[in-house]
């Protein structure tokens, strides 16, 4: 049967504009990093993005080396949008990036113009479209002067293959210059993805406020801690969780007693709170509009549930903010 997008999605959900352009994410987007791989169920990531759509959710993150295999996020979802999302393309923000290594040779990885075009295009083929909204530079690129990846980035907007431009893991200095390079060339460069969680302060160490004051939006990654700010460790490693399922971006060794003592102390706050741990760590990074969206991944559709919830219940009292600070700082 075709799936018909449930028709109450957008009466609740609040919409934020990405810094000084246009554009309005929701304040959670779902990403495709795990859970959309070859290696994954298809009917499971099938059933979470209609479900994320149907919550509201117009904004899809991925990234050519997605999966694993790498690419096979990007065909998981081209399928999707094949056989469900495609008639709602104009409702859909759909986001890709390049510069970790992605095929073999000089050219599978960093920001040269000739590997970041080469990338755009593949990613295309895989997801099956004519453009993407965003496209990002994954990385900032040592080897290759910042003017040719911007360059690259402005070469995509003007060739109709991107909407807007966006970079992530850059630096402030390294931002400064991505926003001076493409201010110059009037390119649409709306949003920083940045790693932002309880666990990873280091946005707030200049970054925030350069992106504030230059009118760019900012994207939450692992806003989460991968799990690890959830209550999905807080007595065990279960079987079905990401860190016993072998990524190497969190291992069993990366649930330290002491993150995971932390995490108790904050859920004991949240249930105060009236909330679960996972509700409380969103609502804190969104906290007084600190970033446009948060950038969750899931890998149920209960997590989706659970975690949208955490919009009811935004506000944070001082007092609670600085148990927090207390706590992480313990
Ligand atoms: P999160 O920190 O949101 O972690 C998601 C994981 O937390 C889920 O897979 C699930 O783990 C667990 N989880 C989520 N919700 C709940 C819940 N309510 N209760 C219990 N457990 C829950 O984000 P990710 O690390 O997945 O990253 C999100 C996205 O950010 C990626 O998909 C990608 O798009 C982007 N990203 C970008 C990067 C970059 O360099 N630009 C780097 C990393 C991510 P489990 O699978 O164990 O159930």
């Amino acid at each position: 049967m075709n799936y018909l997008a449930n028709e109450n999605r957008y009466t609740e959900m609040p919409y934020n504009r990405t810094g000084r352009s246009g554009l309005k994410l929701p304040p959670i987007s779902f990403g495709l990093w795990h859970n959309f791989g070859g290696v994954d169920v298809f009917e499971n990531s099938r059933a979470l993005a209609r479900h994320a759509f149907d919550l509201g959710i117009t904004h899809f993150d991925l990234a050519n080396n997605y999966g694993p295999p790498t690419g096979s996020a990007e065909e998981t979802f081209g399928q999707i949008l094949k056989k469900d999302l495609l008639p709602y393309r104009d409702e859909l923000i759909i986001a890709t990036k390049a510069g970790y290594r992605m095929w073999d040779g000089p050219y599978g990885e960093r920001g040269s113009r000739k590997s970041m075009l080469a990338s755009l295009d593949q990613s295309l083929k895989r997801l099956g479209l004519d453009y993407v909204d965003i496209y990002y530079s994954h990385r900032f690129d040592t080897e290759t002067p910042l003017e040719e990846t911007m360059g690259a980035l402005d070469q995509a907007v003007r060739q109709g293959k991107a909407l807007y431009v966006g970079v992530s893991n850059y630096n402030a200095e390294q931002t400064e210059e991505a926003v001076r390079l493409l201010k110059n060339q009037g390119t649409p460069f709306i949003i920083h993805q940045v790693h932002y969680s309880m666990f990873e302060r280091r946005l707030e160490q200049g970054l925030q406020e350069l992106l504030a004051r230059e009118g760019v939006g900012s994207i939450a990654y692992s806003p989460l801690a991968r799990g690890l700010l959830t209550d999905r460790y807080l007595d065990n490693i279960p079987a079905d969780s990401r860190a016993a399922g072998g990524s190497v971006f969190l291992r069993p060794e990366d649930i330290t007693e002491e993150k995971i003592a932390k995490s108790r102390l904050l859920n004991k706050l949240a249930q105060e709170r009236g909330q679960s741990l996972a509700q409380m760590a969103l609502a804190w990074v969104l906290r007084k509009g600190h970033v446009t969206s948060a950038l969750i991944g899931a890998s149920k559709v209960k997590q989706l549930d659970d975690n949208i919830a955490a919009l009811k219940q935004p506000n944070f009292t001082e007092e609670e903010l600085n148990l927090i600070d207390q706590i992480l700082a313990g």
